[in-house]
């Protein structure tokens, strides 16, 4: 989730109303989505917004500033990514969690929330939405709410879900169909490999490197960096490919990587 070192850190801990509880923010966008990470966009990567909003319809399709930024019943997944773009944040949640976030911002829009949110991400299986709202105010009890909300809502499709943990370590919310695709699995081919069902050639990969997942204890991460980076859906775009140690494949994988890539030692 997408990882967004950069820009986590770029956000002003006073602006963030939830009380952080770990020392360090951890490098993620999708660390619920545990096979398949990104170390995420930047701004010099991202598509115009034009590309992507293209042939949308939404509400706010001609909307520049979030003065003009127009909450109401017709307000869609487009909407909520304008919003984003509008705050210069990157939306760090997956679409399960789209209709929830949208629910949220209506109801938030009704006790005159200023539309301003530094931060709008998934961390220890919860919908986090960081706006300037004051301890137990009412926007902050809102957000609130609904992060608990979110702690049973599968963050890829939106079906009922709870929260997947392992060996203490694993946090993303998940139906038990996600939970089994999320593990992944991984067939080397001649060229490359399928992930999960998508071909991934060695070629479309400048960089490669193996190290723990600070946030999931024990798992190994395999980031693969995109020599061009990929666009995975509108308004998403990952400068890498990151692999966990728990998909099914994953020694083989790395075999065959380490052969691509000298850098990449045994370990
Ligand atoms: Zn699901």
């Amino acid at each position: 989730m997408i990882i967004l070192v950069s820009l986590i850190i770029g956000i002003v801990i006073t602006s963030i109303i939830v009380i952080e509880t770990s020392p360090k923010e951890t490098p993620k966008q999708k660390e619920q989505e545990p096979i398949l990470e990104s170390t995420g966009s930047t701004q010099e990567n991202e598509p115009q917004p034009d590309d992507f909003y293209r042939n949308a319809e939404f509400v706010n399709k001609h909307c520049t500033s979030l003065k003009d930024f127009i909450i109401n019943d017709d307000f869609n997944e487009y909407d909520l990514r304008k919003l984003a773009d509008l705050n210069k944040i990157d939306l760090q949640i997956n679409e399960g969690w789209y209709p929830i976030t949208i629910e949220l911002i209506r109801d938030l829009d009704k006790l005159g929330w200023n539309k301003e949110v530094s931060c709008i991400k998934e961390k220890y299986a919860r919908l986090e939405f960081y706006t300037k709202a004051k301890f137990e105010s009412d926007i902050y009890n809102l957000i609130e709410d609904y992060g608990e909300k979110s702690e049973s809502i599968c963050e890829t499709c939106g079906e009922p879900g709870t929260i997947i943990t392992n060996h203490g370590a694993w946090m993303y919310v998940a139906c038990e169909k996600h939970y089994t695709i999320n593990r992944g699995t991984i067939i080397v081919e001649q060229d490359g490999f399928k992930f999960n069902g998508n071909f991934h050639a060695w070629d479309e990969f400048k960089n490669a490197s193996l190290e723990e997942s600070q946030y999931y204890k024990g798992q190994l991460i395999l980031t693969l960096e995109y020599k061009v980076p990929k666009q995975v859906s509108p308004g998403r775009t990952d400068n890498s490919l990151m692999v966990f140690s728990h998909s099914i494949g994953f020694d083989n994988l790395i075999d065959h990587a380490q052969n691509r890539f000298k850098n990449l030692l045994p370990n």
